[in-house]
């Protein structure tokens, strides 16, 4: 049963929506560390059950599944929401651009009136899409982006755009508190193995020995913050005080070419695969690196955890997978039925 105000009154009851997604299961698991009640939510779109199995019998931990662009309900007290539903891979985002949208739009308007409901302060897993193929370099929070309005990448780039957009109207119109990160590239386990983005590919490309597939020349850059410091950070722009709502950007500011990226994983791995190059995908950012001052001045916080580091366990975690389930076998996308989800034992559970 969900714990009565009272029981709760020293601890945070906290709202992960996308909670069974990459970040969001690190999420969960910090917030259940911090001591916090945590309600999980996610449709199972790219979230995957394997990522929470470990919580699921916590006593401070309920999953539901749920689509946020379908109103939400929570009868407890609720203090804090994280709201990260969304697919974040460009493949996964682009498979169902018009579900993308709504989500981002009808989704977010959906947290937004729950957390109004329940008094809660919203975070919103905003992105360094929101700056498109920038033109300014590195990226400031003050940087306005260059966003290809019709485009395949529109719907995740415009989307976040427009909840960014709710996010300060619901704040200036109802007093809503809100806090805003940009997420640039994060990396590490509990990517899904066909996630589709370049570490998670290059990875368990080169365990496998197939080719890298290299999209353009792999001179366009990205920098990669590994998801503890990443968790690190959106918990620590929770936690600040009232008044400090963001934008902030977090990521790492480590800037690497794709092709280093693909010679420094066949090195790490040992493996003999070589590089494919292959088309670039439309609209894709040419250069992304975010000025992370703003994070450091007024949170205290900046990644601390080594590309070298980080690597390490995201190929240690992907070995595991590759051994475990084969080479041919992909996992852990598509909506479960909810049949499948009764008979794990997983909805309503606490
Ligand atoms: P992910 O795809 O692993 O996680 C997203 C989660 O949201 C999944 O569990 C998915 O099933 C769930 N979801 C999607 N649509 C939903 C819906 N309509 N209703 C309920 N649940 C839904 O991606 P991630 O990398 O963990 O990203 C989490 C958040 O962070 C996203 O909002 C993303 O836009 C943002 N972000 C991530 C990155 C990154 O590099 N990983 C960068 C920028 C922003
Ligand atoms: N990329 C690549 N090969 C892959 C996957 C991605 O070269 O197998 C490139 C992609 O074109 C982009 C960069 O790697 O330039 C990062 O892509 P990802 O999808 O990880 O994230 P995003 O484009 O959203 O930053």
């Amino acid at each position: 049963m969900p714990p009565a105000v009272s029981q709760v009154s020293l601890d945070r009851h906290v709202l992960v929506t996308g909670g069974a997604g990459f970040i969001g299961s690190h999420l969960c698991d910090l917030l259940l560390q911090r001591g916090h009640y945590v309600t999980c939510m996610d449709n199972l779109y790219t979230g995957s059950i394997r990522n929470i199995r470990p919580l699921l019998n916590h006593p401070r931990f309920q999953f539901i599944e749920h689509d946020v662009r379908r109103q939400l309900h929570i009868e407890d007290r609720l203090d804090q929401i994280y709201h990260l539903a969304c697919p974040a891979s460009p493949q996964h985002y682009q498979r169902d651009p018009i579900g993308t949208m709504t989500t981002c739009v009808v989704g977010t308007m959906n947290v937004l009136d729950l957390g109004c409901q329940k008094s809660a302060r919203v975070l919103q897993a905003s992105t360094s899409e929101v700056y498109g193929d920038p033109e300014i370099h590195p990226q400031p929070e003050s940087y306005a982006g260059h966003v290809n309005t019709i485009g395949p990448r529109a719907c995740y780039d415009e989307g976040k755009r427009a909840a960014e957009a709710l996010m300060f109207d619901y704040h200036r119109v109802h007093g809503l508190q809100i806090k805003l990160a940009r997420i640039f590239n994060t990396y590490g386990p509990r990517m899904l193995e066909n996630d589709g983005r370049v570490i998670s590919n290059f990875i368990i490309q080169a365990l496998r020995g197939e080719p890298i597939t290299v999209y353009g020349t792999g001179q366009q850059t990205r920098s990669f913050c590994f998801v503890d410091d990443l968790v690190r950070g959106l918990n620590t722009l929770m936690e600040s005080p009232a008044s400090i709502t963001g934008p902030f950007n977090l990521g790492n500011p480590e800037e690497l070419s794709v092709e280093t990226i693909a010679r420094e994983i066949i090195a790490r791995t040992a493996s003999k695969s070589i590089l494919e190059f292959k088309p670039l995908p439309q609209d894709d950012p040419k250069r992304r690196k975010p000025l992370i001052d703003e994070a450091e001045k007024r949170l205290g916080w900046r990644p601390r955890i080594p590309l070298s580091e980080g690597l390490e366990a995201t190929i240690a975690y992907f070995a595991m997978q590759v051994a475990s389930v084969g080479s041919a076998r992909v996992v852990g996308v598509g909506s479960r039925s909810a049949s499948t989800t009764a008979r794990l034992g997983l909805a309503r559970k606490r």
